[in-house]
């Protein structure tokens, strides 16, 4: 007997598609039953929808379904969104007013009060957010719940350990972001090409209003956002995946250097207690070298779902300043639906 999960993938040709794809093939608790993308797609096997770009094959099981419109009913248990934000916003909602647990990578709904915007070791505890969010809207067994943008998860598990033993004060981060950041096609070759783009349309906001929800208190059915001052400048490199932050904070609390790169080192979460499948054995990843994280030796580390962080030392400005790096469509996008998913089944939020 089939005891697996089945799951739909709204946005399954695009970039964050694929990844979902390539991630669920030998997922031991989910599979892949249905597939929804634009009218471009739709009606086609996903074989002839979808021009795969990841590396290696498409998955064998996946390239007979046929692709559907992204609205219910669909042949699944619950759905994975990857959705453009001005799709995702209605989309989303209808499944989950037609019973369906949606687990969004989408930038629609993350800062809605009552949806939880989960990174399940910073802030599992704003699951807690579903019950209000299903009273609020007459949701019965759907539900929304979203992932950060991908250069703020980035940020977030950066300032986790330190919020969390320090307290942050302020932060400041300076992103260097990957091309498949923007999707495909994205970028014109040759507006990257021996190119920096300082500009992505509002990803600077994102950043700075997400990353202080995230690391806020469930308050009554709400968020109080964390009281931390944010500022974030984003720039696209011409890197292919991995997303860097160069990030500076000040601390609430004094701590010294050694503490603060034991923070980071010792970090650990509810989903490595859990042992969830997607879950790396460490969340955050210290390198001392001089010369690391590099986006193209380090963000594969942990299947792609740690992040790396080096160059940590003392700041003339704030109190300190490191880099950190995470790749984008995997802990920054596809992994971190997965894993919340895997969290909400672990909870008791899928299958009961
Ligand atoms: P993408 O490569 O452009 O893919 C977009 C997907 O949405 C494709 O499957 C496309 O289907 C579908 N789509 C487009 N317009 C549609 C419509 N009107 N109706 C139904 N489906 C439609 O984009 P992406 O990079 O995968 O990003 C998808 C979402 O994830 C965005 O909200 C993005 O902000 C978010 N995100 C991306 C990343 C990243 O690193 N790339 C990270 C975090 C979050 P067709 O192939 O049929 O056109």
């Amino acid at each position: 007997m089939n005891s697996k999960f089945r799951v739909g993938i709204l946005g399954a040709t695009g970039v964050v598609g694929q990844r979902f794809i390539q991630l669920l093939e030998d997922h031991p608790q989910f599979e892949v039953t249905a597939l929804a993308a634009s009218d471009r797609s739709q009606g086609k096997t996903y074989r002839a929808a979808c021009g795969w770009r990841l590396p290696g094959e498409m998955p064998e099981r996946v390239k007979g379904i046929v692709v559907h419109s992204p609205a219910p009913p669909l042949d699944c248990d619950f759905v994975f969104s990857s959705l453009p934000g001005d799709v995702a916003d209605e989309a989303e909602e209808s499944f989950a007013r037609a019973g369906y647990p949606v687990i969004s990578n989408s930038s629609s709904h993350r800062m809605d009060a009552d949806v939880p915007l989960l990174i399940p070791e910073v802030n599992p505890e704003h699951l807690a957010l579903i019950e209000s969010q299903r009273a609020a809207r007459g949701y019965q067994s759907g539900y929304l719940v979203t992932n950060p943008n991908c250069s703020t998860i980035v940020i977030a598990m950066a300032l986790a350990p330190l919020h969390r033993n320090f307290g942050v004060a302020s932060c400041i981060a300076t992103t260097m972001q990957a091309i498949s950041g923007a999707g495909y096609p994205g970028v014109a070759a040759l507006d990257i090409t021996d190119n920096v783009l300082p500009f992505i349309g509002g990803e600077e906001e994102k950043i700075e209003s997400e990353a202080i929800k995230i690391l806020g208190r469930v308050n009554e059915g709400k968020i109080d956002n964390a009281d931390v001052l944010v500022s974030a400048q984003c720039n696209r490199v011409n890197v292919v995946d991995g997303h860097l932050a160069a990030m500076r904070v000040k601390l609430a609390q004094t701590a010294s250097l050694d503490q603060v790169r034991e923070a980071f080192n010792s970090f650990t979460s509810l989903p490595q207690e859990l042992k969830l499948h997607s879950a790396p054995a460490k969340p955050i990843i210290v390198r001392d070298e001089v010369d690391r994280p590099q986006p193209r030796l380090d963000r594969d580390a942990g299947n792609g779902m740690s992040i790396t962080i080096g160059r940590i030392g003392p700041d003339n400005v704030l109190d300190y300043r490191f880099v950190a790096l995470g790749h984008n469509t995997i802990r920054g996008a596809a992994g971190a639906a997965i894993l919340n998913a895997e969290l909400l089944v672990a909870r008791g939020y899928l299958g009961t």
